[in-house]
């Protein structure tokens, strides 16, 4: 079977079943042609026609987005509308066409390469969106600059059922192959916050992107499942493969169902425990998500996405601005934001860090921030500014030290003083909490508590660094477990030091959104867990199935195992006498 599989990323979920159609989108070849200077308003004349057509191709792909996936969606389009109106953009090709004769193709491409170029250069998803986003407008604007159309392929495309696999999904395309008879959609590029990804979910398409080397293992016609739940396509299925997808397909639906049954319920074990589930918050857009999945606050704002992409650092003001903007959004719950969390893999062009050979033990997250003091106290009184009118706390990554909490605290202490001292209000108090992400941390976490108001774990970094194990390396995915014994004992003594010390102690790792990993959590006495927003409504479930002793069993079993699979099997056992470990299987979610 492995010669017939391959695996991508489940962005949207579902199975689909049927032929393939490989669907090329590539860019129209454009001859190389200059004109004679008398031609030039003739051809400004020209874009201006296309970019006329393509704007209302692009209100109706609207349109009908609002009316089949809602108002949120559909402004993915005012989006790429605005992109293709740049006035930038378009002030370039006339340049192009005036100045350089060249028609108004080649300077249409000429000057989309010069962004797509620039945008390049950087690793933020946003910008990656808006490049996919860039290529689905710069193929429309060509087409009709050729007289070319899409609908012709689309129609070819969508003339019987069929799974489409494309290099690149566009949400343009996806909108339109939702139209023709297209069962699911595949593509070669492409992750999870992709816009095609986001309304493929919303369209209840299933979805599979990140297939490297599809376009040349399936030719069209053949038959496939996709199945977007797990992330993969199997080539020429036997009628068993077909009907084992298809029954947990059935299962995923019906756990569906299950999660529906408990939204807006309290997440209180069966044994009534509480625990609270709050939300951890990568990008602006999760807000909402997070909030509608009934989340008790943040508790993990990466802020990362407010400095990568861009060569200089946000202000202050830009900074309280959006922390007082999410604050409002959970108005009476706490939102924990992190300082910086840089480095590591993501230096943006606005921290000029010198190459590392270790950047994963070098010069990253905390040590960054207090190096460069600036940086810390922008954030900080940012903070204390939003903290005015919400619940802000501060939490610190990578911290190994607890020189690095009292510098922190200075840090606090003269910001205060120096917003005092030209009358900008600001809250009281600002909580200072710690992650414990390094086995430093983990040891001396007694040390840390006397000076941290609060403790959340982070058991991505923190497996990381225990098994000495790459968390971004394929290569070693397997050995990156953090059901490992060495870390469940490690986070057993986090949390009763913690608790010992009458701290809150959180978590707010990938495991807060996995149910055999709650079921641990819980049992070794977290009760405030951060998961990402997509996974709340499962995790409210599994805290409502379970009780509490059970839990706590299954934790000291844990805690005394030899191995992951010994670990693993504990919770399974465990996990079993209250929910189907079948239908927890086939409504896997992507840890994220
Ligand atoms: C962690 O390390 O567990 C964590 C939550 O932080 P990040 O994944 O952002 O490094
Ligand atoms: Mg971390």
């Amino acid at each position: 079977m492995e010669d017939r599989l391959i695996t991508g990323v489940g962005v949207s979920p579902g199975v689909a079943t049927g032929p393939v159609y490989v669907l090329h989108t590539e860019l129209p070849e454009i001859a190389h042609r200059t004109i004679a200077r008398d031609e030039a308003e003739a051809e400004v004349e020209r874009l201006h026609e296309a970019v006329s057509d393509v704007r209302t191709e692009l209100e109706a792909l609207r349109e009908r987005t609002r009316k089949r996936a809602g108002v949120e969606e559909a402004k993915i389009f005012s989006a790429q509308i605005a992109m293709l109106e740049d006035e930038q953009l378009l002030g370039d090709v006339r340049r192009l066409v005036r100045e350089n004769q060249l028609t108004a193709e080649r300077a249409f491409e000429f000057a989309v390469l010069e962004l797509k170029e620039l945008w390049a250069q950087s690793s933020s998803a946003t910008l990656q969106q808006r490049t996919a986003d860039l290529a689905g407008i710069q193929t429309r604007v060509l087409q009709a600059l050729l007289g070319e159309s899409l609908g012709d392929v689309l129609h070819e495309a969508g003339d019987r059922p069929a799974i489409v696999l494309t290099r690149e999904l566009t949400p343009g395309l996806t909108v339109q192959l939702e139209q023709a008879l297209v069962t699911g959609l595949a593509s070669e590029h492409g992750t999870r916050s992709a816009h095609a990804a986001i309304l493929a979910r919303s369209l209840g398409m299933p979805c599979v992107m990140g297939l490297v080397g599809g376009i040349d293992r399936v030719k069209s016609g053949t038959t496939v499942i996709l199945d977007g739940t797990r992330g993969m396509i199997l080539i020429d299925p036997t009628d068993e493969e077909i009907q084992e997808a298809y029954v947990r397909e059935g299962l995923r639906l019906e756990l569906d169902q299950e999660l529906e049954t408990v939204v807006g319920l309290p997440s209180v074990t069966r044994d009534g425990s509480e625990v609270i589930l709050r939300g951890n918050i990568d990008l602006p857009e999760e807000v909402t998500a997070a909030a509608d999945h009934g989340a008790e606050g943040v508790g993990l704002l990466r802020t990362k996405f407010l400095v990568v992409g861009r060569t200089d650092l946000p202000g202050e003001d830009e900074q309280a601005e959006f922390f007082m903007r999410v604050g409002k959004s959970f108005s009476g719950y706490p939102v924990v934001i992190r300082s910086f969390d840089l480095g590591g893999d993501k230096f943006p062009a606005a921290f000029r860090a010198p190459p590392q050979s270790n950047p994963f033990l070098g010069w990253r997250a905390i040590r960054v921030s207090l190096d460069q003091p600036d940086i810390m106290r922008t954030q900080v009184r940012a903070m204390l500014r939003a903290r005015a009118s919400a619940d802000i706390r501060l939490m610190l990554p990578l911290i190994t030290q607890v020189e690095e909490v009292l510098r922190t605290r200075e840090i606090l202490e003269e910001s205060i003083a120096e917003l005092n001292a030209i009358g900008v209000p600001i809250g009281a108090d600002l909580p200072v909490g710690i992650m414990v992400e390094t086995p430093a941390a983990a040891m001396m976490v007694d040390e840390l508590a006397k000076h941290s108001s609060f403790i959340s774990v982070g058991t991505n970094d923190l497996t990381q660094y225990t098994l000495a194990v790459d968390r971004g390396n394929a290569r070693l995915a397997d050995r990156f477990t953090p059901l490992h014994p060495a870390v469940v004992r490690l986070l057993k003594r986090i949390v009763d030091c913690g608790v010992c010390r009458g701290l809150g102690v959180r978590l707010c790792a990938a495991i807060a959104s996995e149910p055999l990993s709650t079921l641990l959590l819980l049992g070794l006495g977290y009760r405030v867990l951060s998961a990402s927003p997509g996974a709340l409504p499962l995790i409210r479930w599994i805290v409502r199935q379970i009780d509490i002793s059970a839990a706590r069993e299954a934790a000291t079993q844990a805690t005394e195992a030899a191995t992951t699979s010994e670990v693993t099997a504990i919770l399974e056992e465990h996990m079993g006498q209250y929910v189907d470990l079948d239908l927890l299987e086939a409504g896997r979610l992507p840890v994220v």
